[in-house]
């Protein structure tokens, strides 16, 4: 079989054993990578109502088939699992480093199940694997981890996927770093890998993958090469990465600002791209292995004031900086970057634990909370210093960051229904930085999506407010949707860009480099497919896999007691107005649209409308019949 290695390692922590499985081709054609591998392992391989930080978890880090192509956008793998933040099952991605290493040591996949008895970390180099002691490194930051099992292994350019002490100590939204500044951050990926005793996962290859066609990788690559060094769109966002957001949020009242209750910030300017670069940045920012979009964000050495940021663990994204940032009123940069180290030494998710803090913030300002339960901190909302403070208790589980580290929903469960009023989650999972009242697609999506609100499983609504273009053609969107509407044409256009999205995170490739607006379309990414595989893979047949995926995810939900009542908003977002004086003044959620516009989408899935959940049919029409009861 071209392109894959052909090879699905398979670890049992509690025995010690190992087993290494080849599947058959058609396997991998149906499956891909990415969660719908993982999906389909945690389907076959874990028991209904699970605990998700108990032994009987399993965990699947996979990769797609063109993962270490050399080509942009190839870097990337994906983590499935029960999440213990909320319940259901989490696909988590991440780019960086770690995922073509894995490919050239010799493997497509890792399916992780038990618990070690005592710490270990997992050492895979070109076919070969065992597990070693890693009670030396348990306790240390991400950074010390590294460094020191590189040096026992005497493998400087090991790659190492590795969680740190917030894993450890099972914080509910805990990440796994790879390269220090890659995370497979959200739903507690992280918090999974400790409650099994697994502090990393290093992988060293010298494997070369056989592609069937590696002349169109260099075609497409030099080809991605010359957009983004040409003027224009993709060499802007190689200088101001994702930190754009900050503008285009903003100017239609969308940048979470209060702990969601405003959408614009007078202190936008602070915290904007070009201020981010011009102040924090004296190069351009990173990137991921083989990546000419280089989208990346750093922080230049030697930041000493108001907090020493050490420069190894690279900058706040931007939905760091709207959820540490503007969320919590803090627009110091350093004061973001050095919560965003803290975050990545202790391995933990920036978008959940901004969205804890703001959320600490609101209840502060009422009364909720005190300085008795934030050990003297004035968490008031534009503390600075109150948001590194908080950050860290909850790092350490220290105090009442045990309480913060359980995440905002159970923490707001604990402090009683006026605290209630300020949880801002959807099946306990945060928010990302993108706004429901004011980007109507998020309205949608972060409520229906299987692993909780995300802002990257769907396109967003600028996409289908003017011409249509032809990739969204190509996957039979036509007709524009005013930005605002919810609706039926938002329903459709949402569920139709999740199929596509679905099947990117399937190929475990970059949505920044493969999707409507990027340096390669939907045709390039099948084609790159095929010239990886040798198939003759096309857009409909990936839509059909992103559909496949998506039902797989639901149907895990399903067997744990999830439907259509999950799918639901907070009420702020219904019967609350952003209160700010800017674009976002009076926007909300119209609660009857949004119901019928969730039906609508239910119904354009062949999902049942009322309980929103997969029937027989569906299922069936996918090749998924294995997975009904
Ligand atoms: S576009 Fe950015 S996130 Fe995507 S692979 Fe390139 S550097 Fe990584």
């Amino acid at each position: 079989m071209k392109g894959y290695s052909g090879k699905i390692l398979h670890v049992d922590l509690g025995s010690g054993t190992f087993e290494v499985e080849q599947p058959e081709e058609a396997f991998y054609r149906k499956y891909i990578g990415g969660s719908a591998m993982g999906a389909y392992y945690l389907l076959k391989g874990t028991k209904p109502k699970v605990d998700p930080l108990g032994p009987g978890n399993i965990m699947v880090f996979s990769l797609g088939p063109i993962t270490g192509a050399p080509i942009s956008g190839n870097a990337r793998h994906c983590v499935t699992t029960k999440s213990p933040l909320s319940g259901t099952i989490m696909s988590s991605e991440a780019g960086g480093y770690w995922a073509p290493e894995l490919r050239f040591a010799g493997f497509d996949a890792i399916v992780v199940k038990g618990r070690a008895a005592s710490p270990v970390y997992l050492w895979i180099h070109d076919g070969k694997f065992e597990l070693r002691d890693a009670s030396k490194v348990w306790g240390k930051f991400t950074a010390d981890a590294e460094e020191l099992i590189r040096a026992e292994l005497g493998e400087p350019k090991a790659r190492l996927a590795l969680i740190g002490p917030a894993g450890e100590k099972l914080v509910r939204f805990a990440a796994i770093a790879n390269d220090l500044r890659h995370f497979n951050g959200r739903g507690g990926v992280g918090a999974v890998m400790g409650s099994k005793n697994l502090k990393a996962i290093t992988v060293r290859g010298t494997i070369k993958p056989d592609w069937y066609n590696p002349e169109l990788f260099r075609t497409l690559a030099k080809a991605g090469s010359e957009k983004v060094n040409a003027e224009g769109f993709y060499k802007t966002f190689r200088d101001l990465g994702t930190t754009m957001n900050v503008d285009w949020n903003s100017d239609i009242g969308g940048l979470p600002t209060r702990n969601w209750t405003m959408g614009t910030w007078e202190k936008r300017e602070d915290i904007r791209a070009e201020t981010y670069r011009a102040k924090m940045m004296d190069k351009y920012g990173g990137t991921c292995w083989a990546c000419a979009q280089s989208c990346k964000r750093d922080v230049k050495g030697g930041l000493e004031a108001p907090w020493k940021v050490e420069a190894r663990y690279g900058g706040p994204e931007y939905e760091t900086i709207g959820m540490c940032g503007s969320n919590c009123m803090i627009s110091d940069l350093p004061t973001i970057a050095k919560a965003n180290e803290i975050c990545s030494k202790y391995g933990m998710d920036t978008i959940s634990a901004g969205g804890v803090v703001g959320f600490v913030m609101e209840c502060f300002e009422k009364g909720l909370i005190t300085t008795k339960e934030t050990a003297g901190l004035d968490a008031r909302f534009g503390n600075g210093p109150a948001l590194v403070g908080l950050i860290e208790m909850m790092a350490k589980r220290e105090g009442f960051g045990d309480d913060m580290a359980e995440g905002t929903h159970r923490l707001a469960k604990k402090l009683g229904n006026a605290a209630m009023a300020c949880d801002m989650t959807v099946k306990g999972k945060e928010f990302p930085a993108h706004m429901p009242q004011s980007k109507r697609t998020m309205a949608l999506m972060y409520a229906v999506n299987p692993f909780g609100p995300d802002h990257v499983s769907s396109s967003m609504d600028g996409e289908f407010s003017g011409e249509i273009g032809e990739t969204d053609k190509g996957i039979g969107i036509y007709d524009t949707v005013d930005f605002k509407e919810l609706g039926f044409g938002k329903a459709k256009a949402v569920a139709y860009t999740q199929r596509a999205v679905s099947a990117i995170d399937t190929f475990t490739v970059c949505n920044f480099c493969f999707n409507t607006w990027t340096i390669f379309s939907f045709e390039d990414l099948v084609a790159c497919v095929n010239a990886a595989t040798g198939w003759h893979y096309t857009v409909a047949e990936m839509m059909i896999l992103g559909e496949r995926r998506i039902n797989m995810l639901k149907a895990y939900n399903v067997r744990e007691g999830f439907d259509s009542s999950d799918d639901n908003l907070p009420r702020r977002l219904f019967d609350e107005a952003l209160i700010d004086e800017g674009a976002g003044k009076g926007q909300k959620v119209d609660e009857r649209a949004f119901l019928e516009a969730r039906k609508a989408y239910y119904e354009i899935n062949g999902w049942d409308p009322v309980s929103g959940n997969p029937g027989k049919t569906k299922l069936m029409e996918l090749g998924l019949e294995w997975t009904i009861a």
